[in-house]
């Protein structure tokens, strides 16, 4: 059995997450997001709130993948993550050079640390892009619409946590 760690913020999920989700689906039998604590970034939202959106966003693509699809929150190194899940697959996306020149060197540490554990990149579609969690925030705090790069239920919640 095939198992993809597809780890990151997830503060919030946007399309672009969903879109690589939905690909990385098709690569393995089983994929686990893992949601990354990040006290240090400061997450707009909680560890379970992020956590549910992503349940929530997730559900419909369980059915027309057939691939079980869970969220895994978790403080420790990924690699250790990986081990956790029985992970072989660490998934990333790819948006611009700019995200290589980081992904280039975790690849590398990783692979120190473990070098059984392979990680395959991802590109969302062209109109998913550009989106990121975090301009999708700033966005939504200046009162844009960012219906384009985030489902319904997860505009509401930028929209209510903004308004507090
Ligand atoms: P991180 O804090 O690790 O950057 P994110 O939650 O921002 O985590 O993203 C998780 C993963 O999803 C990263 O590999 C990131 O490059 C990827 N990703 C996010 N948005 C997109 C997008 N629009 N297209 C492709 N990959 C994306």
């Amino acid at each position: 059995m095939r198992v993809g760690l597809y780890p990151g913020t997830f503060d919030p999920i946007t399309l672009g997450h969903r879109d690589i989700i939905k690909r990385a689906a098709g690569l393995v039998d089983r994929l686990v997001i893992g949601v990354a604590i990040n006290r240090d970034k400061g997450p707009l939202f909680s560890l379970e709130e992020r956590v549910s959106m992503i349940e929530a966003e997730t559900k419909d693509l369980m059915t027309e993948t057939g691939i079980e699809i869970v969220a895994h929150p978790f403080e420790n190194l990924l690699i250790d993550c990986a081990h956790d899940v029985g992970a072989q697959i660490i998934v990333r996306g790819l948006r611009a050079v700019a995200d290589f020149e980081y992904e280039y060197q975790m690849v590398g540490m990783n692979r120190a640390m473990d070098p059984s554990i392979e990680t395959v990149f991802l590109m969302a579609d062209a109109q998913y892009q550009a989106v990121a969690s975090k301009l999708v925030k700033e966005i939504a705090r200046l009162g844009g619409d960012v219906s384009k790069f985030v489902a319904p239920d997860v505009e509401k919640a930028l929209k209510a946590k903004l308004s507090n």
